[in-house]
C-alpha cells in the first residue's frame, strides 16, 4: 500500500539515512524510537510535508517521488488525499467550530455536495463520540476531545492510509485512553495505519507490525511479540528499558 525505498533527507545534518519500508493493506505499524531519530520526518515526507533528497515512495502502486524525482503537482495532490494525518498538537482551526473544521477541507478540496458533507460529519463525530460537541469551538474542548475532532476531521477525507504523529503524547495521562481507544476502533475496521507513538502498550497490542528508528534508520522490524519480547539490537532493548 505504501513502499518506501531508500528515502534519505538532511536538513542540517542527514535525518534519514535510508529508510526501507512496505506498509501493506490493513496493517497497524507502530513507529518507535528515541526523540530524533526521524520519525515524523519519515511520516512527513509521506505527505509531502516534506521532500526527500533521494529515493522513491509508492502510494498504493503510484509513485509520488521515484529516485529523487517527484511526480508532477497535481499527481501529489491525489496521492496525498490517499492519506490522512494527526498530530500531535491536533492542529483544528481555532476559529472554526468542530463541524466546520471537518467539513472545511471536503469543501473546499473535494467540492462534494454540502449534504454529502453535513451527513458525513455528523457520521465521524458520532463515530468519535464528539457528535454533542458539533457547534463548539476548539478552545472549549479538553486535549482528548480536540484530538478526537481531529481525527474525524482527517477521515472526512475518507482517507485508505492514516498516519498519527504521536497523537497522544501533549495528553494528560487520562486523557491519552479515550484518543488511543478511537484508533483501536479504526484498526479493528482495518485501517491501514502508521502510528508513530511512545504508548509501548498500545504499540504492542493494536499494532501487528513494529519499527524501532534510531538515528534515521530502521534499526529492527518485527512483530511486536518479536521486538518487545525479544529484540534482536542491543540498542533496541536499552530503549525499551528506558521507556518501559
Ligand atoms: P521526536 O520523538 O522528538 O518527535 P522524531 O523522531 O520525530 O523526534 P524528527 O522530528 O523527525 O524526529 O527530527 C529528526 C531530526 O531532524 C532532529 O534532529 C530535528 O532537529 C531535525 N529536523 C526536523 N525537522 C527539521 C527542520 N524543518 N529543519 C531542520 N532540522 C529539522
Ligand atoms: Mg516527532
Amino acid at each position: 500500500m505504501v513502499q518506501i525505498k531508500d528515502m534519505k533527507k538532511s536538513f542540517d545534518v542527514e535525518v534519514l539515512k535510508g529508510i526501507t519500508l512496505d506498509v501493506h493493506q490493513g496493517d497497524v505499524l507502530a513507529v518507535i524510537g528515541s526523540s530524533g531519530s526521524g520519525k515524523s520526518t519519515m511520516l512527513r515526507c509521506l505527505i509531502d510535508l516534506e521532500k526527500v533528497d533521494s529515493g522513491t515512495v509508492i502510494i498504493e502502486g503510484d509513485p509520488l517521488v521515484q529516485d529523487g524525482v517527484y511526480v508532477s503537482q497535481g499527481e501529489i495532490q491525489k496521492l496525498i488525499l490517499k492519506m490522512g494525518m494527526v498530530f500531535q498538537h491536533f492542529n483544528l482551526f481555532p476559529h472554526l467550530t468542530v463541524r466546520q473544521n471537518l467539513e472545511l477541507a471536503p469543501k473546499l478540496v473535494k467540492q462534494q455536495d454540502p449534504k454529502t458533507i453535513r451527513e458525513n460529519a455528523q457520521k465521524y463525530l458520532s463515530k468519535v463520540g464528539m457528535l454533542s460537541k458539533a457547534d463548539v469551538f476548539p478552545a472549549s474542548l479538553s486535549g482528548g476531545q480536540k484530538q478526537r475532532v481531529a481525527i474525524a476531521r482527517a477521515l472526512m477525507m475518507n482517507p485508505d492510509i492514516m498516519l498519527f504523529d504521536e497523537p497522544t503524547s501533549a495528553l494528560d495521562p487520562e486523557l491519552t485512553g479515550e484518543v488511543l481507544e478511537t484508533i483501536r476502533q479504526l484498526a479493528e475496521e482495518n485501517m491501514t495505519m502508521i502510528v508513530v507513538t511512545h504508548e509501548m502498550g498500545f504499540a504492542r497490542e493494536v499494532a501487528n507490525r513494529v519499527v524501532f528508528m534510531d538515528g534515521g534508520v530502521i534499526l529492527e522490524e518485527g512483530t511486536p511479540d518479536e521486538v518487545f519480547g525479544n529484540p534482536k539490537c542491543d540498542r533496541t532493548r536499552e530503549f525499551l528499558t528506558t521507556v518501559l
